[in-house]
């Protein structure tokens, strides 16, 4: 019986030997994405900036040829200061280094805000509709909660040709829920786990641009919320996306370290 005992004491110290090894190479990783993002951005900025300056109007003028060049050179730029930007931030959201600003939250604000940044983005045929937002006392951070929903709602209005995109909220006990619901072409059920995955695109998607890297963002900010992002899917026929947040988060909660983010 000792043996088995020593055994199993050995079992333990390995275990736990291995998941900090685990969790160094993560926090190794995340700490290489800002690094690497953040050493991107200079360059691609200064390569918009000088597009930006051959195109003004007051320089040389430019052969239509060379005009259009230039404008391709900037549309690039931008795209890849927008990845850039997306790696920035979810290395950020996973080495714990995004502070939530806890104050109450104006859902009637955000919900108007985003209700009049997105609906150009409905294709022809789709409606965008968001609900009043339920008149609950919500404590958050309500720039991080705009970015997940943000986040949803374009996924949404991407993925969905036909019928209409909503977001709705209500209050379930000591949460709240936000849902955001499509009836776009929905997510292969052999896909559905994967696409809270880092850089995971369901086939065929990458046409639609994006990084793959929204997903998880949305998630790691709903968790440093306190809450979490949840997704039901019926392939060809829509998706249902719900973040629930605790009403009023527990200091601990929407704070976590490093460690306890993963
Ligand atoms: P991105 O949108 O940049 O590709 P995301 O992490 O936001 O990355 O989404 C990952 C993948 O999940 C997308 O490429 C797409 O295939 C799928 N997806 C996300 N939202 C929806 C949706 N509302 N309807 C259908 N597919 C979706």
């Amino acid at each position: 019986l000792e043996q088995t005992n020593q055994g199993v004491v050995a079992l333990y110290a390995e275990l736990d030997e291995r998941s900090a090894q685990l969790r160094d190479a993560n926090e190794a990783k995340s700490r290489f994405l800002a690094n690497v993002s953040h050493e991107l951005r200079a360059p691609v900025t200064a390569i918009i900036g000088l597009a930006r300056l051959l195109l003004d109007p007051r320089s040389e003028p430019l052969t239509a040829e060379q005009t259009h060049q230039l404008q391709l050179v900037q549309g690039s730029a931008g795209d890849l200061l927008d990845r850039v930007n997306d790696l920035l931030d979810l290395a950020k959201a996973e080495s714990g280094r995004i502070e939530p600003n806890l104050a109450p939250v104006d859902l009637a604000a955000v919900f108007g805000q985003l209700r009049g940044t997105l609906r150009p983005l409905a294709k022809p045929g789709v409606e965008l509709e968001v609900d009043e937002p339920p008149a609950a006392e919500l404590v958050s951070d309500d720039v991080l909660l705009t970015q997940i929903l943000r986040n949803l709602l374009t996924n949404a209005l991407k993925f969905t040709e036909r019928g209409s995109v909503g977001m709705a909220g209500r209050v379930e006990g000591d949460q709240l829920l936000l849902v955001v619901a499509d009836t776009g072409i929905g997510i292969p059920f052999a896909e559905q786990r994967r696409v809270f995955e880092e850089f995971h695109q369901v086939r065929g998607a990458h046409q639609a641009g994006g990084t793959g890297l929204g997903l998880p963002y949305a998630r790691r900010l709903a968790g440093l919320l306190g809450g979490g992002l949840m997704m039901v899917s019926e392939p060809g026929e829509g998706s249902t996306f719900t973040v629930s947040l605790p009403l009023r988060p527990a200091p601990a909660e929407a704070a976590p370290g490093p460690s306890s983010v993963a």
